[in-house]
């Protein structure tokens, strides 16, 4: 067996009602002086106020930060960066979707006097320190990045670019799935599938793929199988939410260390140009990256098949096999009603070569692909996908 590495998170808290954990975690932190990161959606759904009052019940006063957006932009981060350093806080806590999290992670890292610029820790293993304390609490079950020591951004226009550090690992992440009951379906829908892409892209990858990943992807796509129609349709039902939540945790573990290959070095341009949604980003590209990765990819396809108990056909092939998983999975999406063609959520035709250009850009996502991809085979699986 090859020697491997694997980190995560120090503490998880889990559990509908654990967000009432936080003021003891803040205090076991030795912090007291917290700044929320969020968005105006989680204000405007309700989801600050539980947050603020428990923070207020235990006498502490915090200090938010709204103006987070989707695909974060370098300069909100500059803001919020410049925000908590005037406020003197000294624990930052992240709340939200990936956007609101991956935001946190870094104006903790960059929050404290002598910190390096945000420009020099694009890219792995650049961040030289950890910063301030944080603590992560996800209100989807997506992007696992509550458990990741991953921030994308959006530098410059278009570009999402990846800080990819150990420092960047949240000190707490505290998972309630009552934050998560509210979600629209066609957010559960496409955050799901983003979450089971973690997976996936795990569980193939060409370079730091082991046996804890291997065992966290299995585990996180039989619950985000199983229970994603029932959480898109049935909003409310707490197991479901609570299995979509624990499925995309494990999940963000295994990628945090076999990470993500060209599902979601595709998936990155349709947000950083047309600011489709990560998940959804995700779901339109996954099933033609992955008819793609089958010749090298298909054993492992297939023993996820039969970890997921999929029906059987009649040919005896691991490339049968593996089909049965992309149709499987393609059916699903087709279920929770994830909208399937690049056409349908309005990209042009031609947008295929631009979008085939940015999507090479992503060289760090490429390299852990199971098969190599080159310019035409990107430009291929767009149009594919359109
Ligand atoms: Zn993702």
């Amino acid at each position: 067996m090859k020697n491997f590495i694997f980190q995560t998170v120090p503490v998880l808290h889990f559990g509908e009602g654990c967000l009432g954990q936080l003021p003891g975690q803040i205090a076991a932190l030795c912090a007291s002086r917290p700044m929320i990161v969020t968005d105006k959606g989680i204000v405007n759904a309700g989801l600050i106020a539980p947050v603020e009052q428990t923070l207020r019940a235990a006498g502490l006063d915090s200090v938010i930060f709204d103006s987070v957006i989707a695909d974060p932009p370098e300069t909100i981060v500059l803001q919020a960066i410049e925000a908590a350093k005037a406020a003197g806080v000294d624990i930052v806590i992240g709340l939200g979707g990936g956007s609101s999290l991956d935001t946190a992670k870094v104006v903790a890292a960059l929050a404290v006097d002598d910190a390096q610029p945000l420009t020099e820790i694009y890219g792995v293993g650049l961040l030289e320190r950890k910063g301030l304390p944080t603590i992560l609490i996800p209100t989807t079950s997506g992007t696992g990045s509550e458990v990741t020591a991953i921030s994308i951004l959006t530098t410059g226009e278009t570009t999402k670019a990846g800080i990819v550090s150990p420092h960047l690992f949240a000190d707490v992440a505290l998972l309630d799935p009552a934050l998560t009951l509210g979600l629209p379906a066609d957010v559960t829908a496409a955050t799901g599938i983003d979450a089971m892409v973690h997976a996936i892209e795990a569980f193939t990858g060409r370079n730091a793929k082991n046996p804890v990943s291997d065992m966290l992807a299995i585990e996180a796509l039989k619950l985000l199988t199983a229970n994603i129609e029932t959480a898109c349709f049935d909003g409310r039902n707490m197991l479901a939410r609570e299995a979509m939540l624990r499925g995309s945790m494990l999940a963000g573990q295994a990628f945090a260390n076999s990470p993500v290959g060209a599902i979601h070095a595709l998936a990155y341009p349709l947000g950083g140009i047309y600011h489709i949604p990560h998940g959804l980003s995700n779901a339109l590209v996954m099933p033609y990256v992955m008819q793609f990765n089958l010749e090298a990819a298909a054993p492992l396809y297939a023993q996820l098949a039969d970890a997921l108990h999929i029906p059987r056909g009649s040919e005896n092939s691991s490339e049968a096999r593996a089909q049965e998983f992309i149709d499987y999975l393609e059916a699903l999406a087709v279920k929770v009603k994830a909208p399937r063609k690049l056409r349908d959520i309005g990209i042009a035709r031609e947008a295929t070569t631009e979008l085939a250009e940015a999507a090479m850009l992503q060289t760090r996502l490429l390299v852990n692909n199971p098969k190599e991809l080159t310019l035409a085979d990107a430009q291929r699986i767009y149009d594919a996908a359109w």
